[in-house]
């Protein structure tokens, strides 16, 4: 019935017990199907598809903005932020692990013209208040012109607190510039801080969410900010090609996940925190939690051997080394983290 074979609890869509390489792993379950076939749909382009424009006017409201905008992807939605808040020959101050500089194809330099002057952030994944300063550039023809600063939450799955978050957005308005949060998992960010939704995103200008990562929509991200910023936003999007039809099918996922998503994510970082306290007590090697995710460094270098290890006994982990990505999301059930366990002792176990 499910493409993804994605109902919660049972086997992914390669057959796995088991996938912790990603949070976008998730697949929607049969309540979920069943919202998206009943969505109210009509032409976005046009402003006449209900549901998109339910899920827009809800998440600003939730996160305390004026405006919204669905995007296809976190990517794009980024990169239409980034376009409506800079010009051509702008930079942005962005940390140096932070996903818009590492993981979008540099699309801001490539298609907006913008340069990306990226910055060490501190142990945690936060930039300091010094950093930025540092970073800004003088009013100078021979320079860029310093314009926003990109701040995210969760780095790799480390929650930046608001006090940081507040501080690093005071130092940029300070100076006269705005403020973009790359929120792709806002909602885990606030689980974890324990806070409300307009606690974070009153720390920046325009926030990007992620809903097909831990909240388990197959589709989509939503930019939220003010009038002008969002209507910008929204011409940004036409000219990259992410205006949508009857997107209402993909916002009515996003609304479901919203509507009854949002709690689990307390449930994932909780398995984070098992299946890093189990690792811990192996003494394997290096393991570093963070809200749903666990970073861990086999001390054996036999990266391939483990991930062939847990492959056989149905659990995914990532391909990456020295430190291996372990996310935890919806359908990574109590029964797949028993798996995991069981598979890492097995394999420390082994002579
Ligand atoms: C996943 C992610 C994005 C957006 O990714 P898409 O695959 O384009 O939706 C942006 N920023 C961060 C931090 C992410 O983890």
């Amino acid at each position: 019935m499910s493409l993804y074979g994605g109902m919660t609890a049972t086997p992914g869509s390669n057959g796995c017990l088991c996938d912790l390489r990603s949070d976008t792993m998730t697949g929607p379950d049969a309540a979920m199907y069943e919202a998206m076939t009943s969505a109210s749909v009509g032409d976005d382009v046009y402003g006449e598809d209900p549901t998109v424009t339910t899920l827009e006017h809800r998440l600003a409201e939730m996160l305390g903005k004026e405006a919204a905008v669905f995007f296809p992807t976190g990517t794009q939605s980024n990169l239409a932020a980034v376009m409506a808040h800079c010009g051509r020959g702008d930079e942005i101050i962005i940390g140096n692990s932070y996903h818009i500089y590492c993981d979008e194809a540099a699309g801001v330099s490539v298609l907006a013209g913008v340069s990306m002057n990226a910055v060490p952030t501190d142990e945690n994944g936060a930039l300091t208040p010094e950093t930025i300063t540092g970073a800004i550039k003088a009013d100078d023809p021979h320079y860029a012109r310093t314009r926003l600063v990109c701040l995210e939450n969760t780095v790799g799955g480390q929650v930046i607190s608001l006090d940081k978050m507040a501080a690093a957005a005071k130092t940029a308005r300070s100076a006269g510039l705005s403020v973009h949060l790359d929120g792709a998992r806002f909602f885990n960010a606030i689980t974890a801080l324990d806070c409300g939704a307009k606690d974070l995103a009153d720390c920046a200008d325009s926030v990007s969410v992620c809903m097909s990562k831990g909240l388990g929509a197959p589709v989509g991200s939503v930019l939220v900010g003010s009038h002008a910023l969002i209507s910008q936003a929204r011409r940004n999007r036409k000219i990259l090609g992410g205006a949508m039809r009857q997107a209402g099918v993909l916002a009515a996922a996003a609304l479901h996940a919203l509507d009854h998503n949002l709690p689990d994510l307390a449930r994932d970082h909780a398995n984070a925190s098992r299946l890093a306290a189990a690792l811990n007590k192996l003494q394997a090697g290096d393991v570093r939690l963070g809200s749903n995710m666990v970073f861990f460094t086999p001390r054996d270098g036999l990266h391939d051997k483990l991930r062939a290890h847990m492959a056989d006994a149905g659990v995914r982990i990532g391909g990456q080394s020295p430190a291996i990505r372990m996310v935890l999301h919806r359908d990574v059930s109590d029964e797949g983290v028993d798996a995991a366990l069981a598979a890492f002792e097995s394999y420390f176990a082994m002579p």
